[in-house]
């Protein structure tokens, strides 16, 4: 095609230009866009650009004028001219004249205001009664119109203004007319609102009808329309004047537009409410989740109010339990109390029975003082205020002073005490808490005491593994199976008929069952009725840092020992100190008496040779800590023995802490006084 083209420009080139005729070519002057005269009076148009370019390409002499069909019809036909541009090709072959290549295809169709009706088609013509079509005068397409719908009826207009003026008649359903044109009046006339129909009738093609005599100007026209289409003119010339006008109105393309917009913003919507509702998802998911959580809390809070619930029932109960416990536990010892003493009062008693009601008046008081420090321990247990306090202890010790420490009372029952020490002196240091092991024992080996009436208690411990398992047994009343685990309770006792004959709160074992889990072991008991029972419990064995301790294990004697001791009783109250100072005599060579904390800490520094200070924590002025502390200063080596007044572990603690070497507590015990003796100078 290129190379045809090339061919044709050159053989244009070569030819001279005088070879040209002078051609007259004629198109209407009322056929816009394709040919007419313009406001400027100006022939303009499709057909004239087109001719325009072919005539630059050719350099020729091609004269172009305009004027109605009938004067260039009659030029043509005498001869005045040699073609007629924007001829439309006849419908049956015609050889009188030459038709060249078509220029553009034309074709009709049915317009309307979509001021009126927005939704015109062919199928709502179709069904119209008797529409009202605008057409051109004498238009022989009313056939077309009439063989859609029979009952059209006509307006008719003889130029492209009127015709389009028709569209704004209220009773005008439509016009017929040619599309490209039609069109292009109704821009110019700024009536946008009108659309044709993509139905388009009658398709023709338009080109140049040249005369015989004249067969190389066709030529000539066939050739320049070849180079302007190839050359990009005829598209140019194309858009100028037709492309807007010849668009399809319901063409796809021109909603294409809308449609990417309408589509963007649908899938925009879309993905948004896909994303609205994954968010959604989520937060009910996490709020599922949440309120899940709460569910599964508030039936665990549930749960929890429940066991308190119980809990606290139990506790009313117990409380009551206790109450009416404690009303006569504290009774019947402040009765024996108060009751003997006053019959001590009577004058005529024999010495034989002051004794008696003397040991009942001191029975009492014991049970009496018991059952304080049961409450006391209880009460800090359950108020969570019990610590455990590890330090070394040698439990040889500690079974050889309580052994030493009930003696008596066993034998004074006519029964049996004996212990047993498994570990030696060196193996029986383990860290532990010593005063909590000691109240264990202590209470199991009481409890021993008080449910026997004949036979043996035997007491003392084993190594089994990790472990150290303490053994308590007697042959006494024994438990009975069903109780043998609530006695472990508080404020519980097994049901023994003598209960009221045994005495107790029934606090013993519910303490030393806190004491042993404290300090990771276990409490339990074997036992059978009338035969006897034997406390189990078991601590850690835990041994302190390897160190050598010198050690020396001491006799257990009778409490008589021959000692000759300075003593400095520290006591401002006088009954305390008359009392300290009959229990001490038999140990003492010489007994000094001070009564606040400053003499004591005086006479200390004065007597480098005092042995044991017995000394009370609570002194006028300078109070037993202090004294202690600077007693300490000056004196590292004297026993310093505390009396500490409510049995509270915290004075314990306090009284070691400043420097004594041990403590007792008030009111004093004589048996416990004369063990302490012998823990200390019985060597
Ligand atoms: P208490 O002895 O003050 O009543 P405990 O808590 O020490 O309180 O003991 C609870 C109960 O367990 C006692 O009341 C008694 O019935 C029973 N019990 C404890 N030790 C023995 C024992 N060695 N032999 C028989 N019964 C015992």
């Amino acid at each position: 095609m290129r190379f045809l083209v090339f061919v044709l420009m050159l053989t244009i080139a070569i030819v001279p230009r005088t070879v040209w005729a002078q051609y007259k070519v004629m198109l209407s002057d009322n056929y816009p866009p394709y040919n007419f005269i313009n406001e400027k009076g100006e022939l303009v148009g499709f057909n004239v650009d087109l001719l325009k370019a072919i005539n630059e390409i050719y350099n020729s002499e091609i004269v172009i004028s305009g004027d109605n069909w009938e004067n260039i019809n009659n030029d043509m036909e005498t001869g005045k001219i040699q073609a007629i541009a924007g001829h439309h090709y006849p419908g049956d072959p015609n050889d009188n004249y030459i038709y060249t290549r078509s220029a553009i295809n034309t074709s009709h169709c049915f317009l309307y205001n979509t001021n009126q009706s927005n939704n015109f088609s062919l199928e709502l013509f179709r069904s119209l009664k008797e529409p009202l079509v605008g057409m051109w005068q004498n238009d022989v397409l009313i056939h077309y119109v009439l063989s859609i719908n029979p009952t059209a009826k006509f307006v008719f207009v003889d130029n492209y203004k009127q015709l389009i003026e028709t569209l704004d008649r209220k009773d005008v359903t439509c016009i017929f007319s040619q599309r490209v044109g039609s069109m292009y009046c109704a821009e110019k006339l700024g009536k946008d609102y009108i659309r044709p129909l993509e139905h388009r009738i009658l398709e023709r093609n338009m080109g140049f009808k040249v005369s015989k005599e004249y067969p190389e100007l066709a030529e000539k026209l066939n050739n320049g329309l070849e180079i302007i289409l190839d050359n990009g003119e005829y598209q140019r010339i194309y858009d100028k004047w037709i492309t807007k006008y010849n668009n399809s109105h319901n063409d796809w393309h021109q909603y294409l537009k809308y449609i990417l917009i309408f589509s963007s913003l649908t899938i925009a919507l879309i993905l948004l409410l896909l994303g609205l509702n994954w968010v959604l998802q989520l937060k009910v998911r996490s709020k599922t989740r949440d309120l899940q959580q709460q569910l599964e809390l508030n039936a665990q809070i549930m749960q929890e109010l429940e066991k308190q619930k119980i809990k606290a029932e139990e506790s009313d109960k117990m409380k009551s339990a206790f109450l009416a416990n404690m009303s006569h536990e504290i009774r019947t010892p402040m009765n024996g109390i108060l009751g003997f003493s006053t019959l001590l009062k009577e004058p005529k008693l024999s010495g034989e029975q002051q004794q008696k009601y003397i040991g009942i008046i001191e029975t009492s008081g014991a049970r009496m003082l018991n059952i304080i420090n049961d409450i006391i321990d209880i009460s800090k247990i359950e108020a969570g205020l019990m610590k455990v306090d590890i330090a070394e202890s040698n439990l040889n010790t500690q079974i050889e002073y309580i052994y030493s420490f009930f003696k008596p009372e066993v034998e004074a029952k006519g029964m049996k005490l004996t212990f047993k020490n498994t570990l030696t002196a060196k193996e029986a240091i383990i860290k532990t808490d010593r005063e909590k092991v000691f109240a264990i024992l202590t209470n199991l080996v009481k409890n021993a005491i008080k449910y026997s009436n004949q036979g043996s208690i035997e007491f003392g411990y084993n190594k089994k593994g990790d472990y150290i398992e303490f053994f308590v047994r007697d042959t006494g009343i024994g438990i009975p199976k069903d109780r043998q685990k609530a006695i472990f309770e508080r404020f519980i006792q097994a049901e023994i008929e003598d209960k009221m004959a045994r005495q107790g709160a029934g606090l013993g074992l519910a303490i030393s069952k806190a004491y042993v889990e404290m300090l990771g072991g276990k409490i339990w008991v074997e036992s059978q009725e009338g035969k006897g029972s034997t406390f189990y419990f078991t601590i850690p064995y835990n041994e302190p840092f390897k160190k050598e301790i010198d050690f020396e294990k001491f006799d257990v004697g009778d409490g008589s020992l021959n000692l000759k001791l300075k003593i400095l009783i520290a006591e401002d109250d006088e009954t305390s100190r008359q009392f300290l100072t009959i229990i001490a005599d038999k140990y003492g060579e010489e007994i000094i008496n001070v009564i606040n904390g400053t003499e004591t800490v005086e006479v200390c520094r004065n007597n480098a040779d005092i042995d044991l200070i017995l000394l009370d924590i609570q002194m006028p002025d300078l109070n037993g800590y202090e004294a202690t502390r600077q007693i300490r200063e000056f004196n590292k080596d004297v026993i310093i023995i505390a009396q500490t007044a409510y049995g509270l572990s915290d004075d314990r603690e306090k009284a070691l802490d400043a420097g004594c070497n041990d403590y007792i507590s008030k009111p004093i015990d004589k048996n416990e006084f004369d063990a302490l003796i012998q823990k200390y100078f019985n060597k």
